[in-house]
């Protein structure tokens, strides 16, 4: 389905260009806490303000979210400093009670953008209001289950969209609190350019060192914005400490990354990039030409394994031609990855032709 979305410069909340940038702690915790923060934010420049109200936490009995009365302080929030402010929201209350209390924007966490019983039930909740909403990735890997989400507020009229990534829970070890996976952000990029989309890295890196890489990362990918923890108190805050950045960090952060602009108007750049992509197209179109050929050999190879009565499937044989084509990349400055990603996926359509001749009588 396409997104029908009002866009993010029509929005009357963010100051334009990129990056936008969401701050605030990852709790709202007590009333000096938030105002303490929201001033050394607001003396950055920071116009949008964040504050976890109600925390979706692992285990139950750590600190679950002061509820209502944070709504409370993000309103002073609003009066002393003009910020806007945001909070997330998981349930039909929860965004009854943000609608009433004035909150300018909305979040949907990544454990409730993974249950479409929830996201409809947000999405009902706020049929008929205009506030706007950025949905978090669905903790797993699920590009569909996040498009769902978005979907389900867009038929709800839900216009003013977009989404955070905050990175994937993964059992693999790795120095990243959740998985990056970049890849599903180029996907999810290139589906909807228009979306607004902001990185989380706070919570992909879940800790202060790993931050200025992943923002780093997420600009120089085009996304626009970035929601990042940031805690008057860092060492002592009630969820996600190690993550949290002072607004003093944060100014440092925000000076060390590097804007790059996402395309520019230099007639020299636009003819070089036009020449750049002829050359591209005709080597993709090459590499359509060769795959349509090594899979009439490997059709070929079917047939001949069938008339001498050979299994399809000699695996011993492939990991020695995987081998070799990584030896050879690597000559040629090619990643084992690279070549080991892209010659597996030429093996599997291979091994599947060769079972389909197999199959027919
Ligand atoms: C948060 O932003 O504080 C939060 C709980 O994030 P996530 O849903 O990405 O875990
Ligand atoms: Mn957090």
């Amino acid at each position: 389905m396409k997104l029908d979305l009002i866009p993010v410069s029509e929005w009357g909340i963010f100051t334009l260009p990129r990056p936008m940038v969401i701050a605030g702690p990852c709790s709202a915790e007590s009333e000096g806490q938030i105002l303490e923060t929201a001033k050394g934010l607001s003396e950055l420049g920071i116009h949008m303000f964040r504050a976890g109200i109600w925390k979706p936490r692992t285990h139950p009995g750590c600190f679950e979210g002061i509820g209502m009365p944070g709504l409370k302080w993000l309103q002073r929030v609003k009066e002393e400093t003009g910020m806007k402010v945001c909070t997330e929201v998981a349930t039909e209350k929860h965004v009854m009670m943000c609608l009433a209390a004035g909150v300018d924007m909305l979040w949907i966490g990544a454990r409730t953008s993974a249950n479409p019983f929830l996201m409809q039930e947000i999405a009902d909740a706020l049929r008929g209001s205009d506030i706007p909403v950025l949905v978090k990735n669905p903790v797993n890997p699920d590009i569909d289950l996040w498009v769902g989400a978005l979907e389900r507020l867009n038929l709800a009229g839900v216009k003013k969209l977009g989404v955070i990534h905050r990175g994937f829970s993964t059992s693999e070890k790795m120095g990243y609190r959740n998985d990056p996976g970049w890849k599903s952000v180029i996907e999810m990029r290139t589906r909807f350019p228009e979306l607004p989309f902001f990185a989380d890295p706070s919570h992909m890196g879940g800790k202060r060192e790993y931050l200025l890489e992943l923002s780093q990362r997420s600009l120089d990918l085009g996304l626009d914005g970035l929601m990042i923890e940031s805690h008057c108190n860092p060492d002592v805050a009630l969820s996600d400490a190690k993550q949290q950045l002072t607004p003093d960090g944060l100014k440092e952060l925000l000076s060390q990354i590097v804007v790059r602009d996402n395309y520019s108007d230099s007639l020299e750049y636009k003819e070089g990039m036009d020449q750049l992509r002829a050359q591209i197209d005709i080597l993709d179109e090459n590499i359509l030409g060769m795959l349509k050929s090594r899979m009439n050999v490997s059709r070929k190879m079917g047939q001949y394994k069938k008339d001498h009565n050979v299994a399809i499937l000699q695996a011993s044989r492939w990991d020695q031609v995987l081998q070799e084509m990584v030896n050879k990349g690597a000559e040629l400055g090619l990643s084992e990855r690279f070549i080991e990603g892209v010659f597996n996926a030429i093996h599997e359509e291979s091994v599947r032709a060769q079972n389909e001749v197999l199959e027919q009588k």
